[in-house]
């Protein structure tokens, strides 16, 4: 399995997830020439992939995905809820290249099999996905407004996690953002802040999990170092050492992350590294 986030962030967000011989983006809020340049990175072009999976229709997760589509054909999985938001613009993406999954119904992609799953977070039908491929799974959870033991349990038992660090709280309160988008991001249906991020990953190593990027960092309301800091600070009071029990990383906003390599399920007994 390699999972790699080729931009997370709150201006743009698309990962790579692949096992099985099989290829996916997770999101594609970034320009169709980043995800090239991105997937470049990896030794990859468009076609060598298999799909993407959609989250949710806000422009960070869906801005390069017509350019992609219309240029490379790749298919495009989503929700009829989010297809409405993805089609009510201008730009369009083929009929034959548009294919619809109902959220909590699990389903294939080549060798993958793919269980998209509802989170807390305002728009139309959004999910996050829990990824397998044999022993191996893969999960991405981003914009969720708050905890629940509901999604938690759809992505435990994933090795490798990207999960929402999205704000220090403190940070949103002093900072600039006008008072209603202050309130979005903190309600239950906004985004997952820093400390939150931690109490789902103490429960997602209890199940298994080796890796971890935290991610959809805020430009405004949060910095690498303080997510970092404070996620790794509340692992280590849960008796969890970040980088020997679990390995911690920030993906980053702007360029492709390190990688997460997980070659065979036997492998799964040794620590997932980042590369
Ligand atoms: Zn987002
Ligand atoms: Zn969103």
């Amino acid at each position: 399995m390699i999972f790699c986030p080729l931009a997370s962030g709150s201006a743009g967000n698309c990962t790579y997830v692949s096992f099985g011989g099989t290829r996916l983006l997770i999101d594609a809020g970034i320009s169709a020439a980043r995800i090239c340049s991105g997937l470049r990175q990896l030794g990859l072009t468009p076609a060598d992939l298999d799909g993407v999976l959609i989250t949710h229709e806000h422009v960070d997760h869906i801005r390069g995905i017509y350019v992609f589509t219309r240029k490379y054909g790749i298919p495009v999985y989503a929700n009829t809820g989010t297809w409405k938001g993805i089609l009510r613009r201008d730009e369009d993406i083929p009929m034959n290249r548009r294919f619809a999954f109902e959220t909590g119904m699990d389903f294939y992609i080549g060798n993958v099999n793919v269980m998209p799953f509802a989170i807390p977070h305002d728009a139309s039908d959004p999910v996050g996905y829990m990824l397998r491929c044999g022993e191996l799974a893969a999960a991405v959870a981003t914009d969720i407004g708050h905890l629940s033991d509901d999604w938690i349990g759809k992505i435990s038992g994933a090795q490798a996690v990207l999960i929402e660090a999205n704000y220090n709280a403190e940070m949103v309160r002093n900072g600039p953002y006008p008072y209603h988008l202050k309130q979005r991001i903190l309600s239950r249906r906004g985004h997952l802040c820093n400390e939150d991020c931690a109490r789902a990953l103490i429960r997602l190593y209890a199940a298994g999990t080796q890796a971890a990027y935290l991610g959809h960092l805020s430009g405004e309301n949060n910095t690498p170092e303080i997510a970092y800091d404070t996620v790794c600070g509340m692992l280590r009071e849960a008796g969890i050492r970040p980088g020997e029990d679990m390995a911690v990383n920030v993906a980053r906003r702007e360029q492709i992350s390190d990688m997460v390599v997980l070659e065979v399920p036997e492998e799964q007994r040794r620590r997932a590294v980042f590369f």
